[in-house]
């Protein structure tokens, strides 16, 4: 989900007592909330490479992935690089006022990923987590790691199951 995050996004507009605005904070407000650029590439990638697939099905605990493949029992998830801390462009060292409710925030969404994804695997889901940034560099690479899970392991070998 980019910028989107169930409860916990839900929390940011509530949240907002004690934080100070900064020209940062006023971009992210600003973003959009569903159907992002990253997630509609994706979406169209992986129905490229003839899977198919729901959109905003609720899962156990009320998870909702972003794509869900019932059958093989795929969840996937597109995380936006800030709210999610991606190794490379979250923001690990924030400045400024909010310095520490930034930290605190991401940390704190990053927390409830692993947990989604451990419920969900005791649910007997598989779980794919796909950066936004993967997406831009490159969408289809990304897509095939979903064909991956939702194929099983055999795609792209010689042999056929
Ligand atoms: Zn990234």
């Amino acid at each position: 989900m980019v910028g989107r995050d169930g409860p916990a996004s839900r929390q940011q507009g509530s949240d907002r007592g004690g934080w100070i605005a900064t020209v940062e904070g006023a971009h992210l407000r600003g973003r959009p909330t569903r159907d992002t650029a990253p997630e509609v590439a994706l979406r169209r990638a992986v129905h490229a490479l003839g899977l198919r697939f729901r959109l905003g099905r609720t899962l156990v605990n009320r998870y909702r992935p972003d794509l869900v493949f019932p059958g093989p029992r795929v969840a996937v998830f597109v995380d936006g690089c800030f709210w999610h801390g991606c190794p490379q462009h979250g923001p690990t060292r924030f400045r400024g006022p909010n310095a520490e409710r930034w930290t605190g925030k991401i940390a704190a969404n990053r927390a409830r990923d692993r947990r989604v994804d451990v419920e969900l695997r005791a649910a007997g889901w598989r779980v794919v987590r796909v950066w936004e940034c993967e997406i831009r560099r490159g969408v289809e690479v990304a897509a095939r790691r979903i064909a991956v899970e939702v194929r099983g392991h055999s795609w792209g070998s010689a042999t056929t199951g």
